[in-house]
């Protein structure tokens, strides 16, 4: 198969031939059959998402795997990584084999699970980490994510543990007693609406113990979704030690702002902005931007948090926390960072597919696209603006708070070991 003109990380336009699922071939004009007209599009590795929930098994109202690939497929991703707060939680080796099956079953996109750090999400005890690693699903990232691992002694054991397997947890920084009852980002905002504040000191305290403790014991650290600039000002620190960390931020960290819970296109009080860690203040946006373009944060991860209407179209204190955002994620960052000069191609190429797959272990992705390596691929046109229009998502949940707004960019296609996953923007 012969994909034409298409501009590799932005450059010259070239065409790839591809053989076996691996790029065979990169010349400017390559003789043979019409191919596929790639217009122009940039062309990317295909993207890495690190934290992505797909909600199976249990809340398959909300997602499955088969949605959630193709959410990701649609948005440019050729793998993901599956968080592990499931039902049942993926703490054993049979839960992890069981998402990484039904992953390779739908084949939209790789499926790479994470374990849980402690049984049940629950914080007293180790789950069985090594036996996780030894699985079918070889899983290499260990999260308690949606709740933080606040017990220090248990948080260096799994540290300790993981460093057999060349595995790193990744931390859901969140202290929770500084945090109870916590419904949006402590500050002016949460003081005029009255609302109980989750405040930047409750992140920050766990990602300073963390990085501590990672140095301690000479293992990976890996931090789920930074929000405030002292979590930066703290990971710059840390990394200035020489120290095996890494950090993540969101999208909508990278665009959105704390004042939209009082005062939105969609009203105030619209839990369509609820989301945990919370949407900060402009200072906190500025700081993430800048640690992004400057490697202080390594990587974006969605944090894809697919709801069922009832459980998002409720009163505030109600609602679910999180977001959608595997099929917007590549537009935000083009509108957060390129079009505002921070990044280039490459550089979203680094962090959304590169790096992520690095941290992860995870092989045949995120690799420089050249011949011989496989053909994982995202072509994406930046030139065009559209309205969000989530029924249009191939996602079962619609809680994006991008609805209706004007975004920059379209995946135009993704390719999977050389085979369509997404073609002129459709699900193959
Ligand atoms: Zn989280």
């Amino acid at each position: 198969m012969i994909v034409r003109n298409v501009r590799i990380l932005g450059g010259e336009p070239v065409d790839l031939r591809i053989e076996d699922g691996v790029i065979a071939e990169i010349a400017p004009r390559i003789d043979g059959e019409p191919g596929i007209d790639g217009g122009g599009a940039i062309v990317l590795p295909g993207l890495v998402d690190l934290h992505t929930h797909l909600r199976e098994p249990g809340r398959e109202d909300a997602e499955t795997v088969q949605t959630g690939t193709q959410s990701a497929a649609r948005g440019g991703y050729t793998a993901v990584h599956a968080m592990a707060n499931t039902s049942p939680v993926a703490d054993t080796a049979g839960v992890v084999e069981q998402v990484w099956r039904l992953g390779r079953e739908f084949a939209h996109c790789d499926v790479q699970p994470v374990g849980a750090v402690t049984v049940g999400l629950e914080g007293r005890q180790l789950a069985e980490l090594g036996a996780m690693a030894d699985s079918a699903a070889r899983v290499r990232v260990f999260s308690d994510d949606g709740r933080c691992v606040d017990d220090a002694v248990l948080m260096r054991r799994a540290l300790e543990y993981v460093k057999a397997f060349d595995g790193v947890i990744a931390q859901h920084a969140q202290e929770p007693r500084l945090t109870g009852g916590a419904q949006m980002n402590e500050g002016v905002v949460s003081g005029r609406l009255g609302l109980t504040g989750w405040p930047a000191v409750a992140e920050e305290a766990i990602i300073a113990r963390d990085c501590l403790l990672a140095a301690h014991v000479g293992s990976r650290l890996h931090v789920c979704h930074v929000s405030t600039a002292g979590s930066v000002e703290i990971l710059r620190w840390a990394k200035s030690k020489g120290w095996n960390i890494t950090a993540e931020v969101t999208p909508h960290h990278l665009l959105l702002t704390d004042d939209l819970v009082e005062d939105s296109p969609v009203g105030a009080y619209n839990p369509i902005y609820k989301v945990n860690p919370p949407l900060r203040t402009r200072a906190d946006v500025e700081a993430l931007r800048a640690a992004l373009a400057d490697g202080t944060i390594d990587i974006v991860a969605t944090d894809h948090a697919p709801h069922p209407v009832e459980d998002k179209e409720t009163e505030w204190s109600a609602a679910a926390m999180g977001m959608v955002g595997l099929e917007t994620a590549l537009s935000v960052v083009q509108e957060a960072m390129v079009d505002t000069g921070l990044l280039d191609w490459a550089g979203v190429a680094d962090r959304m597919s590169i790096v992520p797959a690095r941290i992860g272990r995870l092989s045949g992705h995120g690799q420089p696209i050249e011949v011989g390596v496989p053909a994982n691929l995202t072509l994406y046109d930046p030139s065009v603006r559209t309205e969000v229009d989530p029924s249009a998502f191939a996602s079962k949940s619609r809680n994006t708070p991008y609805e209706g707004m004007t975004l920059p960019g379209r995946v135009v296609a993704t390719f999977l070991r050389g085979k369509p996953t997404v073609l002129e923007g459709k699900l193959v």
